[in-house]
């Protein structure tokens, strides 16, 4: 069976489940029917990895920003960020 999470409606309250997969999405609640965002990013794990990412994206930015300059910075910065965004995604 593939672990899942509980959490409650954000309409409704009442108690839903859906596939760990799930987390951070939305589901259809099966009381109201109403879509509901899959709740568990907020775990210290998660939380620590993403403060991480986000003193490293910044931590190379600033670097860049002093060596090449405000619009090179702004790209790698840009282009990280998706980089990681697309990694959490896939997590
Ligand atoms: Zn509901």
């Amino acid at each position: 069976m593939a672990p899942t999470v509980e959490f409650h409606c954000e309409h409704c309250d009442s108690l839903c489940r859906a596939a760990k997969s799930m987390v951070g999405g939305i589901i259809n609640c099966k009381e109201c029917g109403q879509a509901t965002e899959v709740p568990g990013m907020n775990d210290p794990a998660w939380r620590m990895l993403n403060m991480g990412a986000v003193i490293f994206v910044a931590g190379i930015t600033t670097l860049i920003y002093m060596r090449a300059g405000p619009t090179p910075a702004l790209i790698v910065g840009v282009v990280l960020f998706a980089l990681l965004k697309l990694l959490s995604l896939a997590l």
